[in-house]
This record gives C-alpha cells, structure tokens and sequence, in this order.
C-alpha cells in the first residue's frame, strides 16, 4: 500500500514550497543588490595647531586642462609627468578653504567658488555644516586673492552668505578688482585677469561694502592676535599668504603660489596662465618654497589635493611634498 497524500495538500505544499524558494531568491537579490550610496566622502580635515582649532573645508574637485593652461613649459612634459604619476589632463583638481578656531573667533581663509563654476564646486558651506559650524557663527573672513574660486562663496544673489562676518582683504588686491579703469583694459574672457573676473569680483563683494564689512589692510599685517598676512604678490598683484601660530606651532596658508602638486614641486619654474605676472609668481613660489623647506613649516594650499596639507623638502632643483600624516582628528 503506498501512502499518498491528498491531492488539496500536495497542491498547497507546493505552493508553500514555491513561495520559500521566491522569498529565498528575493533576500539572495537584496542582499546582493545594495545601491550605491553616491554620497560624496566628508569635506573636512581637523587638526589643533596649538591652542587652535584647523579644519580643511572642501569646496569641490574640478577637471582642470592643465597641459593647455600650464606655461614656461611644454604640453608634452605635462602629460609625460602628469602619465608617471597615473594622472592625466584634465587633472582632478581640488579647491580648498581653511577654518580657524582661535577658542575666542572663527576665522575662514577664502570661501570656495560659491556657484560660480557649476555644481562641481560651491560645497564649502554643505562642509562647514558637516564640520559643526554655520556660515553664521563665522566672525571674519580673510582673502588670499579675489579670482573668483576663492571669493565666490561670499555671496549669492546679491545675498550675504555670512551674515555676521567682516571680510579683510590686502587693500591693493581690492583696489585692483574694484577699478573699472582695469576692467576696462582688461581683455574679453573669464578667467586670471580678464573683463569676467572683474566683473565678478565686482558683484561678490558689493553687499559686504554696502554693510560696511570689508576692512582693508595694507600689505603685511597682525589681522587678529595669531594670524598675520605677509605679502605674496605675483599670482595677483596684492595676492597675500596668512601665517598662524598658536603655542610655538605655525601653518603657512599659501593660497595659489601652487595648482599642479604633481608638476610645480618638482618644477616651481612652471607657471599658469591665470598668473597676472608669471615671472613674479614664480620668483615668489620659490622664495616661500625655500622658506617652507628651510624652516620645516607645516604649509595649507588651495590647489594641493584636499585636505592640502603638508611640508617641503629641497631635492635637485625642486622640492619634495611630504603631505601630512592622517589624523582622526580627537
Ligand atoms: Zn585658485
């Protein structure tokens, strides 16, 4: 005698059976399939330089076509250089800004591109968030130059994006930008010193001089007890770096003496087209180069990929980029 099961109750076995191995098959399928996240890595960098409080703000990468921009050298050095380094042009290049806590002030040195060059860059203020502070809470701003990658960030739609901040800027840089006169030399175009970036300078800071919060220095100067602007003219004509020190230790924030690490250390005789004097530039790039090396000062660049921190060595003609160790930061 065979023992056979209800034909009802074999039916529903099956089904049952048939719904596990679909319920199996669709955890295997979830498990499997986890979208990607998309979000992009966190935007800042930490550290204590003293009795301060350094963050590294990031305000974005951008695609930069550096063997057409890069000069007193030739496209085919670039991309050889740029190929032993697994790089080539256009060169992932990152655009950074640097907040200062001094325990009493918080200071930012430049503000990104804002939404000047797409959506690429204008993330510094999503990053000061993430970093624990608002555009709000920022007491003053000082400026390396005025090219619009490092001012744009200042303002949107005629609109302060820090409200509460002064904005100091080497008189001779602002007069510069500010003087229809040299707009109106300037040649058609967008970019170093041409008719766009006047007029950009122009509309960026124009509510903060109507607040009354943009306070001029001249050239060298103490901004805040820590913080002191020391002259760097060549990428711009009042284009100024900031050293600060707190407690003995010290952190040069060199602006754009430098755009290609994986080129202009090696070479600082290599210079860019957005230099309003090249030879000057690189005379200047070297000079604090040499100082950097000499002193084994720890340095923040714009341009250098993100956070930008680092210190020099002198090798051959150049120098070498050690950039700093990681740190979480506690
Ligand atoms: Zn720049």
């Amino acid at each position: 005698m065979t023992c056979q099961t209800p034909l009802p109750r074999r039916l529903a076995l099956r089904a049952l059976y048939t719904l596990l191995a679909i319920t199996l098959l669709l955890q295997c399928a979830a498990h499997a399939a986890a979208p990607l996240a998309r979000t992009p890595a966190p935007g800042f960098y930490r550290f204590m330089l003293g009795g301060f409080e350094i963050t590294a703000l990031n305000d974005g990468t951008l695609g930069l076509p550096v063997a057409q921009f890069l000069t007193n050298t030739t496209p085919e050095k670039i991309n050889q250089a740029l190929a032993d380094h697994y790089l080539e042009s256009p060169l992932e290049t990152s655009y950074n800004a640097f907040l200062v806590n001094t325990g009493t002030r918080l200071i930012l040195i430049d503000t990104g591109a804002g939404n000047l060059f797409g959506p690429r860059l204008g993330k510094l203020a999503a990053n000061l968030k993430a970093s624990g502070y608002t555009p709000s809470q920022v007491d003053e701003i000082d400026i390396t130059h005025m090219h619009g990658d490092h001012i744009g960030g200042l303002t949107t739609d005629e609109t302060m994006n820090f409200p509460n901040a002064i904005v100091r800027v080497n008189r001779r840089e602002l007069d510069y930008w500010l003087s229809e006169a040299n707009m109106a030399k300037a040649p058609e175009g967008n970019r170093g010193d041409q008719k766009g970036s006047y007029r950009r300078a122009m509309a960026i800071m124009a509510p903060y001089i109507k607040a009354g919060r943009v306070r001029p220095f001249e050239g060298e100067a103490e901004l805040s007890p820590g913080i002191r602007a020391y002259q760097s003219a060549g990428h711009t004509s009042g284009h100024v770096g900031y050293l600060i020190e707190s407690q003995g230790e010290r952190l040069m924030v060199v602006g754009d003496i430098i755009h290609v690490a994986t080129i202009q250390f090696e070479d600082p005789t290599v210079t860019i087209a957005f230099d309003s004097d090249s030879r000057q530039a690189e005379q200047e790039r070297i000079k604090e180069f040499t100082r950097i090396a000499d002193d084994g000062l720890l340095f923040a660049a714009a341009h250098v990929p993100f956070p930008g921190l680092g210190r020099l060595r002198t090798k051959g003609h150049g120098f070498q980029w050690i950039p700093v160790n990681y740190s979480a930061g506690q």
